[in-house]
């Protein structure tokens, strides 16, 4: 079956992030004039508009914030994954992002469960995608 599933188009804003997820970085920006952390990156501070942003590096570790079990395929070509776990996650540094909680079965998902960063390699692409997995 052909792969239809969504992939990553990096551009001028996200190409830090895209690149940093194959070389096994979480990257993610912060504020030089309030210092709060953003993601996903942006031209300028949610916080405060500056437009001071730095690059840094997540140590990957954060809690599971929501989630939910899908047990129905959006498109056809989710439909041998199903059920998974599409979770929002508060990471560490202070930002929160959406992503899939892999190697562990959705029925043991928790909300303030600690998990980690991984890069997912899918379906033979070569940019691999930042999810997470039970710390
Ligand atoms: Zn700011």
């Amino acid at each position: 079956m052909a792969n239809t599933q969504a992939k990553p188009v990096p551009d001028g804003i996200s190409r830090t992030y895209w690149e940093g997820a194959n070389l096994g970085e979480f990257r993610y920006q912060r504020c030089g004039a309030c210092g709060k952390a953003q993601f996903y990156a942006r031209n300028a501070c949610v916080h405060c508009h500056a437009t001071d942003l730095a690059w840094q590096k997540a140590g990957g570790g954060g809690r599971i914030a929501s989630f939910s079990v899908i047990h129905r395929a959006p498109i056809a070509s989710f439909a041998s994954d199903v059920p998974y776990v599409l979770a929002l996650v508060d990471l560490d540094e202070g930002f929160r992002f959406m992503c899939n909680v892999l190697r562990c079965d959705p029925a043991q998902v928790r909300i303030g469960m600690a998990v980690r960063v991984c890069f997912e390699s899918r379906h033979g692409s070569e940019q691999k995608i930042p999810q997470v997995e039970p710390a």
